[in-house]
């Protein structure tokens, strides 16, 4: 799972991987510098980790010794839709 980060100051976006947000202490924007707020991160950060560990056992072992999901679930942000 990926979280996308858009800064209002630039518009640039790009994502953070869930993974990568045990150990962040800081996010600035790649382009301007712009720093989200270290304690929203931390915030996120916790969960984002929830979330992951929501995801995780949403499998099922397939025919084919594969893991099959038997539920998805997606987080959309009603004021970051686009048309
Ligand atoms: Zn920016």
């Amino acid at each position: 799972m990926k979280v996308r980060f858009t800064c209002c100051n630039c518009r640039e976006s790009f994502n953070v991987d869930a993974e990568n947000f045990e150990n962040k202490s800081s996010l600035v924007c790649p382009n301007c510098g712009s720093e989200f707020p270290s304690d929203k991160l931390k915030i996120l950060g916790d969960a984002v980790l929830k979330i992951e560990q929501v995801k995780k056992p949403l499998f099922k072992k397939g025919r084919l010794a594969d893991d099959v999901p038997t539920w998805t679930i997606s987080i959309l942000d009603s004021t970051g839709e686009h048309y």
